[in-house]
């Protein structure tokens, strides 16, 4: 195993600890977590306990194809949220297509762990491009590797819903506020979300979140424009259930015009 730390016994002991309690406390089947926390990513997490980042795990918000992500709580009780990409059975082509042609990243030579941790890496620093252009987001902390652990939006009791699952106080000011945040994205952080939907924004205070930012590309991608009309048409698409209604081509002309 190539690892460029080691961890004394009882860090690993105390984790071993923790994922048996969370298998008898929430009912995560093993082959679950073994999927996940193979050893690099279980040496990477006793890292982030060690280094007072996490004290323990809470329970897993949610479980995907290609990450799943956590309630932790820190040693000042405080929570975060941790997406831990897995490293087996990932839609490579998928990866691929929205990392090629970003000068940022450089898939040449590297391994599937290494292109796993290229977009781990793509979702933080796009995470904070945005919230550096003002844009509503969990706030980034830190990245490991195929760990991104970031601010966990929700209260005490539950993570925010998502927005399809949302009940929607004014849905006007939601979508007016969402296309808003397409429009910074492209503008002022100079990013197309990529897969903008109903499934990737959260909703917290009336607040939306945007989320899943990892396939988000630069406006020099090949791709970007064809995305940004996806995007803007899974919003408006979703919003007319509530008989908003607006021009997917008005809004990308507004959008993408010069300023
Ligand atoms: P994927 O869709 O690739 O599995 P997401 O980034 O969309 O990954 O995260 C999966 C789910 O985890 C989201 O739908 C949301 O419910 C939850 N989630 C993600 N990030 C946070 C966060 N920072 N705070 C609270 N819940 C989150
Ligand atoms: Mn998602």
């Amino acid at each position: 195993m190539s690892s460029d730390f080691s961890l004394p016994d009882k860090w690993l002991k105390k984790l071993d600890r923790q994922l048996q309690e969370l298998i008898d406390r929430i009912g995560v089947d093993r082959k679950t977590l073994d999927e996940v926390f193979d050893k690099p990513t279980l040496l990477r997490i006793g890292k982030l306990i060690s280094n007072n980042v996490i004290d323990h795990f809470d329970f897993p918000i949610s479980t995907g194809k290609e990450a799943i992500v956590f309630r932790a709580v820190t040693p000042n009780d405080d929570f975060v949220a941790i997406k831990i990409y897995r490293t087996s059975n990932l839609a490579f082509k998928h990866i691929a297509k929205y990392i090629d042609g970003d000068p940022r990243f450089n898939l040449i030579n590297k391994s599937r762990r290494g292109i796993i941790d290229e977009w781990a890496k793509k979702e933080y620093k796009n995470l904070e491009r945005l919230k550096n252009a003002n844009i509503r987001v969990p706030v980034p902390i830190i990245k490991m590797n195929n760990i991104l652990v970031m601010q966990y939006i929700g209260d005490f009791n539950r993570p925010a819903p998502l927005l399809k699952d949302s009940q929607l106080a004014n849905p006007k000011k939601t979508y007016n506020t969402i296309i808003r945040f397409i429009s910074l994205m492209y503008n002022k952080a100079g990013i197309v979300h990529a897969d903008l939907s109903a499934y990737n924004i959260l909703m917290y205070q009336e607040n939306p979140y945007i989320i899943d930012v990892g396939q988000g590309v630069l406006l020099e991608h090949p791709g970007s424009i064809e995305f940004l009309r996806r995007d803007i048409h899974n919003i408006v698409h979703y919003f007319s259930r509530f008989d908003i209604k607006d021009d997917e081509k008005k809004i990308f002309n507004e959008i993408t015009k010069k300023k």
